[in-house]
């Protein structure tokens, strides 16, 4: 019942889905940058509500990070003082609670020693994944974001050469792979196919299964052939690298 949230290290947020109703206040609180794979609503539904929650609780503005494409989408339709007034004005331009920051595919943001860069996706709307590489230990994490078939994906995940764990979607299970293919998105055996691309030996994490489809996606993954045995990414999972 919760839709794509990935918290990093406590302070970076990757996606504002509904994920984030979990989090307390205090850690909403210490959230100061916060990466959107797309536009679309269960990707950012608790952006705008996390922003008026924290906004006095903090002494610096939250950074959202976007490609002009998708900043484009959300400040036009969402923090348009309609739908949600534009946090980054308030409460003065000057020192806003919110800050907007154009992103691009390949561009590394460096973030301490985090470095989070976007990569290449296919979907409905401009879309990105995301490669967060962490210095300290040397290895990175990987994901898809909402995508469809995408050979540039792949051949961005199979330049990362300390790849641990890669995250990637599989919204429908086989039964809907047309309208899967339609809302550029994946199914367990399309999942499947994509997966032969994958060169290195990741753990594959399966998320953005459909509540209602979620065992029949989890059966139809498990049955499948192939050297990377995917499984399902369970909600409140933490991964330590
Ligand atoms: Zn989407
Ligand atoms: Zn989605």
């Amino acid at each position: 019942m919760r839709t794509t949230s990935l918290l990093i290290d406590g302070d970076i947020l990757i996606d504002a889905g509904t994920g984030v109703g979990d989090l307390s206040l205090e850690r909403l609180a210490a959230i100061d940058h916060v990466f959107i794979t797309h536009a679309h609503l269960d990707h950012i539904a608790c952006l705008p509500l996390m922003i008026d929650s924290v906004g006095d609780m903090r002494a610096t503005p939250i950074t959202m990070h976007a490609t002009a494409q998708t900043l484009e989408i959300i400040r036009k339709h969402i923090f348009n003082w309609q739908i949600w007034p534009d946090f980054s004005v308030i409460p003065s331009a000057e020192q806003p609670f919110l800050r907007f920051a154009t992103i691009e595919v390949g561009q590394p943001v460096v973030l301490g020693a985090r470095t989070i860069t976007p990569l290449p996706a296919t979907h409905t709307v401009p879309a990105v994944g995301y490669h967060l590489h962490d210095r300290t230990s040397g290895a990175s994490l990987a994901f898809s974001g909402d995508t469809s078939i995408c050979d540039p994906l792949w051949d961005a995940v199979n330049a990362i050469d300390d790849l641990r764990y890669l995250i990637i979607e599989a919204a429908f299970a086989n039964r809907e792979r047309e309208l899967a293919l339609l809302s550029k998105h994946l199914c367990p055996s399309l999942l499947l196919t994509e997966l032969e691309k994958l060169r290195s030996r990741p753990e594959v994490l399966v998320t953005h299964a459909k509540p209602s489809q979620v065992q029949q996606i989890a059966q139809e993954i498990a049955a499948g052939s192939g050297p990377h045995r995917p499984r399902m990414l369970n909600a409140g999972t933490i991964l330590e690298f």
